[in-house]
């Protein structure tokens, strides 16, 4: 991930500081090369553009981002965009300067793009407060965004362009699976929301199996959905455990978890995610 420059002012980029930024570049002795007319910097994706067909434009594993300007704070503060749910995605996509689909962005890729446009707007500190689970207590927290590094996979096994990878259960049976892009979360969300109805009468979570049935693509070769389906649904517990133990060792991530300890009692969490709601682009909002 992209490492930014301490130096880098702390608080939200002025338009006008961008302005000054360009005109001491335009006056310096070696010239800049200048594409567009706003401020950007090459991002460092997570996947490092693995997992992309070849020919994608996220196969370069790099991505130009724009700092944030007062139209990508326009954005934020839509209330439409908030009640939707959608306003950080917006956001992101509208920083994205390369034409890509953002709904091919893989998961891991999309959360790295999300730290570093935060940093880029206000620096690596983020001001935020956490209450307690345990006893209620507001703790104010300055959080490191620094700390949020990629997990370190080892490329080595992957070739990059494959998008699909193969995995024998013990019985024998082959799978391909693949790893889940923004896109997909979008289905698997609408998915879940839709068997929500019966699931809450009949007391089941589909969460789980509903994300496998997408994260699956063939058992022994047949890619029909309903193949697949009735595959997960068939799975026994410890080798549904032993699959997701396997790919939680190869899916490309950022950890979005810190360690927690409270002010005000002896509750500690290792695994505390991380808050991203629009005060996470918007200090003090
Ligand atoms: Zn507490």
């Amino acid at each position: 991930m992209t490492k930014v420059d301490d130096n880098y002012p702390k608080q939200g980029i002025s338009n006008e500081e961008i302005k000054r930024k360009f005109a001491e570049a335009a006056i310096s002795d070696t010239p800049t090369p200048i594409k567009h007319d706003f401020a950007t910097e090459m991002i460092d994706l997570p996947s490092q553009g693995y997992f992309y067909p070849e020919g994608h434009p996220l196969c370069s594993g790099k991505l130009e981002m724009k700092y944030m300007t007062a139209k990508e704070e326009d954005i934020l503060s839509s209330a439409t965009l908030i009640k939707q749910g959608v306003v950080i995605d917006r956001l992101i996509q509208a920083l994205i300067v390369d034409k890509v689909n953002y709904n091919d962005l893989l998961v891991a890729d999309k959360n790295g793009l999300l730290i570093a446009a935060r940093i880029l707007a206000y620096g690596p500190q983020y001001d935020v407060e956490i209450t307690c689970p345990s006893c209620g207590a507001k703790n104010q927290l300055a959080i490191n965004l620094n700390q949020f590094e990629s997990k370190d996979l080892d490329f080595s096994k992957f070739t990059k362009g494959e998008t699909e990878f193969e995995y024998r259960f013990r019985d024998g049976k082959v799978i391909t699976y693949k790893f889940l892009t923004h896109g997909d979360e979008k289905i698997i969300e609408q998915d879940i929301k839709g068997y929500n109805k019966v699931s809450r009468t009949l007391g089941i979570d589909t969460q789980l199996s509903t994300r496998l049935k997408h994260i699956i693509t063939s058992v022994d070769g047949n890619r029909e959905k309903a193949v697949v389906s009735k595959f997960v649904d068939g799975l026994l517990s410890s080798d549904s455990l032993t699959f997701r133990r396997h790919l939680k060792e190869v899916t490309p991530d950022i950890d979005l978890t810190f360690s927690f300890a409270c002010d005000s009692c002896d509750h500690i969490d290792d695994k505390m995610m991380l808050p991203l709601g629009v005060s996470f682009f918007w200090p003090g909002a």
